[in-house]
């Protein structure tokens, strides 16, 4: 075994000597505590190590032992429902094993070790398997079955294979190897978190995470597989976004990565979610959720692993062929913790002191997102899509962390304090927003929702940027100062945004919107606007036309239940019709 000695304490870095025949990224434990660390930097022999612990109290001179493997994950049934802290200690686990102030240096494994799960196999002797093969299920809970897959570098003929009760470390299955070893495969493997697990061919994202928010799914839609970001200033609603994400995007499983949002905002969260009702199941948002939390007592090194330790939780479920969505709240405060050790690693600083290398690693991240068939002899179709936080300080959205973001990302959810500050929510800033997701999907949207759909939206959005436009007239010349149908269409504005991208989270029935109704509901202020132009250019009056009671039905059609939605949609836009035919008609009889 290595063993070195610690030569300098500095905060969470532990510099220590000895240790060169250590592989950079090995795992070494620290003191007489056995403090759990990580090697990121090697030179001349001396190990730099980001530590995961409280390093108070430690001494130079205090041993260190490598212990020969990478920071890695434990990958099997157990990991639904289960807070994890950055590197993969269950909390509750180590509040069992250590009382509410944990100590440091504990062992607690990441996954119960004398839990047994009932193991259904699907393979038999003398089948041929590679890696990525399912070889049985685990009805892990109500809603997640996890499938069993043949882990990296194992190809084989099975030789035994059981069904029944089992933990994760007994042997479910033994595979003869080309080279006639066997090798016997458990319901858990393990991988090293700052390698992306393999899959056989990346795609293109080309179907959207449906998410029932207008704002979202219409205006700037992530694709499965996407990377998007949401920054947020304080009060913002970034929470609300999140959570209306987990529970209502189309995903089998959610990975939620609190870094370490201001403390008790991340204690929020774990209260919270275990009382948010997954909609689809009925059942809690646990069954399929796993929760990474760094409290604020956790040092800033367990920040900078957890992004890694949560995301290569999600590959694993994308390898099954699920769709999964991950969440990192936020990359600022993960930011922040690579500052801080680069910091004391004395590395050339950039742009407010934040490493060179910072835009590299978010775009390493990032990167690990995709639309992938897995490895396998029948390769299937997994989806991570990756939704990360910014908090940048003020909302300021040209600080560092937020522009390398910018650079990566394909969707851009702005969130803006002047439209929380007026209550409009989500306060997604329709202007300063993207998607570049928005044409690859265009021909989903026409073939699943409606042909018309991709020109509505191309319509709605344009009129909103005129919309900018006329406002500054208006402050100029007052809107009286306008022609008439430019006032209409400042009103056809309104209706977007009141009606349409407003959107109540906290309300029973709006709080979600099928594809189809937001497609009714763009259709209806569509047919509006433009009967109501046919109509002014025929001599209507602006007044009356705007005046008009159908403007109500179009305002409350988002409350109207899905199953009523097609019924419903009908019948206003037969209103809009006839009362807009009748103010044309009453206008030809008074001239
Ligand atoms: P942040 O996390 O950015 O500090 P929150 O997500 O906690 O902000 O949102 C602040 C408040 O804004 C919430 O308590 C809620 O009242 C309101 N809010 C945010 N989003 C919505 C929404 N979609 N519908 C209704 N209210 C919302």
């Amino acid at each position: 075994m290595i063993e070195g000695r610690v030569i300098k304490v500095s905060g969470p870095l532990v510099v220590a000597e000895g240790m060169g025949e250590a592989d950079m990224f090995d795992v070494v434990r620290v003191g007489d505590q056995h403090l759990i660390g990580e090697i990121i930097e090697m030179r001349n022999g001396l190990a730099s190590i980001q530590v995961y612990e409280e390093t108070a109290g430690l001494k130079t001179g205090s041993k260190v032992y490598s212990t020969g493997a990478p920071l890695s994950v434990e990958l099997g049934p157990g990991l639904i429902e289960t807070m994890y802290d950055g590197i993969q200690r269950p909390l509750e686990g180590m509040m069992k094993a250590a009382g509410a102030n944990i100590t440091r240096g504990i062992d607690v494994p990441a996954l119960d070790r004398e839990k047994k799960w009932d193991f259904v196999p699907t393979v038999k002797v003398g089948d041929e398997v590679e890696a990525g093969d399912i070889i049985g299920t685990v009805k892990e809970t109500e809603v997640v079955t996890q499938k069993i897959m043949v882990p990296y570098r194992v190809a084989g003929t099975v030789k035994e294979i059981k069904a029944g009760s089992f933990t994760v470390t007994e042997t479910v299955c033994v595979v003869t190897m080309a080279d006639g070893t066997d090798k016997e495969l458990t319901l858990m493997q393990k991988w090293p978190v700052r390698f992306g697990r393999p899959y056989k061919t990346k795609m293109v994202p080309d179907t959207p995470l449906v998410t029932g928010q207008r704002v979202i799914d219409t205006m700037f839609p992530i694709a499965k597989g996407g990377v998007a970001a949401v920054p947020g200033p304080f009060g913002s609603g970034k929470t609300v976004v999140q959570h209306q994400l987990a529970k209502w995007a189309d995903a089998q499983i959610v990975v939620y990565i609190g870094c370490g949002e201001r403390g008790n905002e991340m204690t929020d969260v774990l209260m919270e979610f275990p009382e948010l009702v997954d909609p689809h199941t009925g059942e809690s948002l646990m069954k399929r959720t796993v929760l990474i939390a760094n409290t604020s007592d956790m040092p800033v090194a367990a920040r900078e692993a957890s992004i890694y330790t949560g995301i290569t939780i999600a590959e694993y479920f994308r390898d099954m062929g699920y769709s999964v969505a991950l969440m990192a709240d936020s990359t600022s405060r993960w930011a922040e913790a690579l500052r801080e050790m680069s910091g004391r690693l004395e590395e050339m600083p950039g742009e407010e002191g934040y490493p060179a290398y910072l835009g590299s690693r978010l775009a390493q991240f990032y990167e690990r997102a995709g639309k992938v068939i897995s490895l396998g002899k029948e390769g299937r179709e997994g989806a991570l899509s990756a939704i990360g936080a910014v908090s940048p300080p003020g909302g300021d959205t040209s600080e560092p962390v937020s522009q390398a973001t910018l650079r990566i990302v394909k969707v851009f959810w702005c969130l803006d304090s002047t439209l929380a500050y007026a209550r409009h929510f989500p306060a997604i800033n329709w202007l300063n927003s993207y998607s570049l997701y928005v044409d690859r999907l265009e021909k989903w949207f026409a073939e699943n929702v409606n042909p018309e759909f991709p020109e509505l939206r191309a319509k709605a959005m344009r009129l909103l940027q005129e919309e900018a436009e006329l406002n500054e007239i208006v402050q100029l010349v007052g809107v009286d100062g306008l022609s008439v149908t430019d006032r209409l269409k400042l009103e056809a504005c309104k209706m977007i945004r009141e009606d349409y991208l407003h959107q109540n989270a906290f309300h029973e029935i709006d709080t979600y919107s099928s594809m189809e109704k937001q497609y009714d509901l763009m259709k209806l202020i569509m047919n509006f606007y433009e009967e109501g132009l046919q109509a002014l250019t025929n001599g209507a009056e602006f007044n009356k036309l705007s005046g008009l009671a159908v403007r109500e039905d179009i305002g409350r059609f988002k409350y109207t239940e899905e199953k009523d939605v097609a019924a419903e949609f009908a019948r206003i836009a037969d209103v809009i019709r006839e009362s807009i035919s009748a103010l044309s008609a009453g206008e030809a009889e008074e001239e």
